[in-house]
């Protein structure tokens, strides 16, 4: 990926002070996704590494995640499955805790999304303290699956998500980062 590229997709994204809270900066994607090019080009490289490999399932993460992993799940040809906030899944679900960088929160998966041993990719918009992708990805080795990677268009490393999830063994993908909250 040419400095070039990171240098177009970041400024494609809006960073908006104090939202929700004093002290965070929010990374405000819809300004990426609203832009043609840039929406297709972080799309591509995203999917890039795993291009002609096997994988069965890309699961979203509620709501930003499913927006990029709906696109990711058409370019592999895999199918789609959504991690949701608890109570709006109809069928029988996985259920866990969470921390979030600002609350706490429940996140589950329908029991029989994935079957044991099928290769996912997990997707989400941003990684900060990873307390919602290690959650997710714990979720996900619950009901069988063997997680290929968790990709993020933005990584907060001051945060260490990033650094979490490697050490549970779940390779990261991010394209740009963010210094601070
Ligand atoms: P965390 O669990 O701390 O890694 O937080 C990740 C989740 O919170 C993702 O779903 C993000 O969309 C959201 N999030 C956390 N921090 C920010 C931020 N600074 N800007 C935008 N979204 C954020």
């Amino acid at each position: 990926m040419t400095e070039h590229l990171i240098t177009d997709l970041k400024a494609a994204v809006r960073s908006i002070p104090d939202y929700p809270k004093p002290g965070i900066v929010f990374r405000d994607i819809t300004t990426l996704l609203g832009d043609a090019g840039a929406f297709r080009r972080a799309v591509d490289e995203l999917v890039h590494p795993y291009a002609g490999r096997r994988i069965d399932k890309v699961v979203g993460i509620e709501a930003r995640g499913f927006i990029l992993g709906g696109a990711i799940a058409h370019q592999l040809s895999a199918g789609f499955v959504p991690i949701r906030k608890k109570g709006k899944l109809p069928h029988e679900t996985v259920r866990i805790a969470y921390s979030l960088e600002y609350g706490v929160d429940e996140m589950e998966v329908h029991t029989d999304a994935i079957g044991g041993g099928e290769r996912v990719i997990l997707v989400d918009d941003l990684i900060a303290t990873g307390g919602t992708a290690v959650a997710a990805s714990n979720l996900l080795r619950q009901i069988g699956a063997d997680i290929v990677a968790a990709c993020f268009i933005i990584d907060l490393p001051d945060l260490g998500g990033a650094r979490k999830l490697r050490d549970i063994g779940v390779p990261v993908r991010s394209l740009m980062e963010f210094e601070g909250h």
